[in-house]
C-alpha cells in the first residue's frame, strides 16, 4: 500500500479523475466547483483509519465539508456498519434463558 502523500502533479490528476467521476462537485454538499482548485481531496474513511491514496478512497469535497469531516466516518458508512447489530439483544442471543 502506498501510504506516501502523491506529488503535486500525481494529485493534480487523481483530483481531474475525481472531478471527471463525481460531476464536478462537492461530493458531501454538492455545490460545484467554478475552477479544479477549489476543489480538494478528502480520504471517505479515514487516512488515520485506512492509509493510502487509492483513488477509491478518495473524493473531491470543498474546503469546508473536509474540515468538518476531519478525521470521522462518514454517516452513510457508520451505519452500515451499524445495521447488522440488533438494536435491543435478545436474552436468547445473550444466552439467557428467558
Ligand atoms: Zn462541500
Amino acid at each position: 500500500m502506498n501510504r506516501h502523500r502523491p506529488g503535486s502533479n500525481a494529485r493534480r490528476r487523481i483530483k481531474a479523475r475525481l472531478l471527471k467521476r463525481h460531476g464536478s462537485r462537492c461530493f458531501y454538499c454538492r455545490t460545484p466547483f467554478a475552477a479544479p482548485a477549489d476543489a480538494t481531496l478528502d480520504h471517505y474513511v479515514p487516512y488515520v483509519m485506512w492509509p493510502g491514496w487509492k483513488t477509491f478512497n478518495l473524493v473531491p469535497c470543498c474546503l469546508d465539508c473536509n474540515q468538518d469531516k476531519g478525521d470521522l466516518l462518514p454517516w452513510p458508512l457508520v451505519w452500515l456498519l451499524l445495521a447488522p447489530a440488533p438494536a435491543t439483544p435478545s436474552p436468547a442471543g445473550l444466552g439467557v434463558a428467558a
